[in-house]
Order: C-alpha cells, then sequence, then structure tokens
C-alpha cells in the first residue's frame, strides 16, 4: 500500500520513544527547539549509511534502523559527550509499511535505551540511504579530541576488536558459524551496542580518544596524526573475544597469529572506544571501568617517533598491508564510519 511522506513520518517516527523534558518542540514543525543544559557545550554528530556501502542489501531491516543510530552514538561517546536529541534522513526506494516498522523498531529499541529522542527529520523518495544527527552536550571544556595524546601515554582500547570483521566475512562466503559463536559475531556486526556510558565517564579524564569504526590501527592513526606523536602497540595485548578466537582456531576459517591480528586491527565496525591516558591518570581509568562489563585493555604506549610500530610476541614488528577502510580507495571491503 502507497503511503505519503507525511502518513510515513506520523505512523514509524511522530511520537515514538521516549520524551525528554529538555525539548521544547518536536516533530511536526519547520524545526525542532531543545534546551541545552546550562555550562555545556553543544557536540554534534551525523553520519550516513548507504545500503550496499555501509551495509549488505538483504540486511534486516530492524538491525538498520539500530546500526544507523549506533554508529551516531559511537562518535558522540568517543567525544566524552551525553547524547541527547536526533534527526533522521532517510531515502527510501519504495515506502514499504513492514520495512518501515521493522527499522524503526531497532531504531527506537536503542533511542529507548540511551534516552535519546528523534526531534526531526527528512524523508525522501532514492536508494535507501539512512542518515542520522545526534546532538549531545559536554560540560563545558570537557569534550575529548584527537589531538591530545602525548609521548608517555598508555593507550587503552575497550571491548574486543575483529568480532565484526570475522562476521561480514562469515557472512559474504555464506558459511554457517557454530550457533553460540554465530550469534555473538552477527550480533557485533548487525547490533553494535556503542560504548556510551563509558565515553561520558572519560570526559574530561583522558588526553584523547577516537571510536574505533574504521578499523583500530586507521582509527588510532588518527589520533597519531592530530597529535603529532607515534605508537608501538602490544599485539599479545590486543583484546580478542572468546567467539573470535574459536572460530579463527582452526576449520573454515582457521587463521595463523599474524593473519588473525591483522584482521583485528583492521577491520572495521568495532565500536569500540580507543583512548590514551597519561600514566598517572591509569588508576583512575581503571576505577572508572570497574563499573562497566566491557572491559578495557592497555594495548601500548604513545612515543615521540612518528608512526605506528605493531610489536608481535617475540618482539618482531608486523606490517600491515591497509590500515581499514577508506571510501574513495580502489578495495572493496567493510565500509566502517
Ligand atoms: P519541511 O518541508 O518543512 O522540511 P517536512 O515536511 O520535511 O518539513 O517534515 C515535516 C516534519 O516531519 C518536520 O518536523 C520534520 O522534522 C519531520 N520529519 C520528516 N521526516 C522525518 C523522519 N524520517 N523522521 C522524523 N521526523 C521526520
Ligand atoms: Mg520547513
Amino acid at each position: 500500500m502507497a503511503m505519503s511522506e507525511f502518513e510515513i513520518i506520523r505512523r514509524n517516527f511522530a511520537s515514538r520513544g521516549i520524551d525528554r523534558g529538555d525539548v521544547v518542540l518536536g516533530i511536526g514543525d519547520d524545526g525542532a527547539v531543545v534546551r541545552m543544559p546550562s555550562g555545556c557545550d553543544l557536540v554534534t554528530v551525523v553520519d550516513t549509511l548507504v545500503a550496499g556501502v555501509h551495509f549488505p542489501h538483504e540486511t534486516r531491516p530492524e538491525d538498520v534502523g539500530h546500526k544507523a543510530l549506533a554508529v551516531n552514538l559511537s562518535d558522540v561517546a568517543a567525544m566524552g559527550a551525553v547524547p541527547a536529541w536526533a534527526t533522521l534522513a532517510l531515502t527510501l526506494p519504495h515506502a514499504d509499511e513492514a520495512w518501515l516498522s521493522a527499522f524503526a523498531r531497532g531504531f527506537f529499541g536503542l533511542a529507548q535505551r540511551y534516552e535519546v529522542q528523534l526531534v526531526g527529520g527528512d524523508t525522501t523518495h532514492g536508494p535507501l540511504t539512512v542518515t542520522v544527527q545526534i546532538q549531545g552536550w559536554v560540560h563545558s571544556g570537557r569534550a575529548v579530541r584527537r589531538s591530545g595524546a602525548r609521548p608517555g601515554d598508555v593507550i587503552y582500547l575497550t571491548g574486543a576488536v575483529g568480532d565484526a570483521g570475522l562476521a561480514l566475512r562469515a557472512w559474504q562466503q555464506q558459511q554457517a558459524l557454530s550457533a553460540t559463536d554465530g550469534e555473538y559475531l552477527f550480533s557485533r556486526l548487525h547490533r553494535p551496542i556503542p560504548r556510551c556510558r563509558e565515553g561520558e565517564a572519560l570526559s574530561g579524564e583522558v588526553s584523547a580518544m577516537v571510536d574505533v569504526s574504521d578499523g583500530l590501527a586507521a582509527d588510532l592513526g588518527h589520533i597519531l596524526e592530530a597529535s603529532g606523536v607515534g605508537a608501538t602497540l602490544n599485539l599479545h595485548s590486543i583484546p580478542l573475544s572468546p567467539s573470535f578466537v574459536a572460530v579463527t582456531g582452526s576449520g573454515k576459517y582457521y587463521m595463523n597469529e599474524a593473519e588473525r591480528l591483522r584482521l583485528a586491527l583492521s577491520a572495521g565496525d568495532d565500536y569500540e572506544l580507543c583512548f590514551t591516558a597519561p600514566e598517572a591518570q591509569c588508576r583512575r581509568v581503571e576505577d572508572i571501568f570497574s563499573n562497566f562489563s566491557c572491559g578495557c585493555h592497555a594495548i601500548g604506549i604513545i612515543e615521540t617517533a612518528p608512526g605506528l610500530r605493531l610489536r608481535q610476541a617475540d618482539g618482531t614488528l608486523l606490517s600491515l598491508e591497509r590500515n581499514g577502510y577508506e571510501h574513495f580507495a580502489q578495495e572493496p571491503g567493510n565500509a566502517g564510519n
């Protein structure tokens, strides 16, 4: 059944999810009006997901809705900010009610979890593209930038990396994984949980931070470049999930240690946080993470010499063919954000 643009908005997006007290005017007017807490800076992020580039065409609509919000929440978290308001620009090939209601379920499920209110958007006809913008806030002067890392700082990583990259490989090759590992790995690819509370807690506490969307090596590279420093990663300290280790340990996806690390360091879509802190802050960082189940690992050290060195357990250095996904590079692969 064909629906008008207004019908789509009314049925699927207006008056859904939570009702924040700081939203003066939400969906329905030419613009939304929100009230900032005093003493705070506004943080704004935007990310687009294009079907066939950022997610396979056959991805379930619920997962598209979840992920479109998740990748933006991850950027907010990487600034040390609290997410509050979202807008959604949706380009649809057709007005499919079943697709839209599943998409909205995924989107609002995650929005509810972090108390983010959808306050506006735009709906157009064309190839499936989802753009989400989130506004949030951080206490004035406490946003965490990429440029603050200094030689001697410890490099930390939340959670684990490589799961989404491995899941994408299995998805593309249509190879079955064991039920438990498959469920875990595919949820890491399709329904990433952004490290929102962790990011907020690190505001004003750490020297630099980035979210890992394009691959750890590439995203840490952004910190190094912005800060004018280099680093060495201790590869035996890179956290890998039990499922990642099990699936790459034998069978169809067997990888030797170097291959496994290359995948973990350069596949995109992890949505973990990578941050740096002076040694004197390390106790504080550990205290903060005692409240969070994702965990946080010290994986390396910031140095004066530019470049990223990947030290293996035997002391030799590992090389990567590529650091991560780049949209205008020639190779096909896993597009993060
Ligand atoms: P305008 O023509 O003034 O830009 P629209 O007709 O595009 O307004 O949208 C009407 C209202 O619906 C606006 O408040 C807009 O923010 C909201 N809106 C449109 N599309 C979406 C969407 N996909 N999700 C949420 N709100 C939307
Ligand atoms: Mg208008």
